[in-house]
């Protein structure tokens, strides 16, 4: 089965810091944006202006319930 972020984005491929990372449309413009996963401490982040000075943004606020649904699921994978 495949993850339900993949609904709201493309998958994007690990680097050496982030696994789990979609690519995910601005809701206010054409941009795109990355959500991604910590490798380490597991933090969800984005690549928009808003997180990156608040460490908080309406992407990953909206996005809670998937992230949380997310890692259960790679919780039950093992
Ligand atoms: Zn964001």
């Amino acid at each position: 089965m495949s993850s339900s972020l993949e609904l709201v984005g493309d998958k994007l491929p690990d680097n050496a810091q982030y696994k789990n990372r979609f690519e995910i449309p601005s809701a206010s413009s054409n941009r795109l944006y990355v959500i991604a996963q910590n490798k380490k401490t597991n933090q969800w982040s984005c690549s928009c202006p808003g997180w990156i000075r608040h460490r908080k943004c309406k992407h990953l606020t909206s996005l809670q319930p998937l992230l949380a649904q997310h890692d259960k699921e790679q919780k039950r994978l093992g």
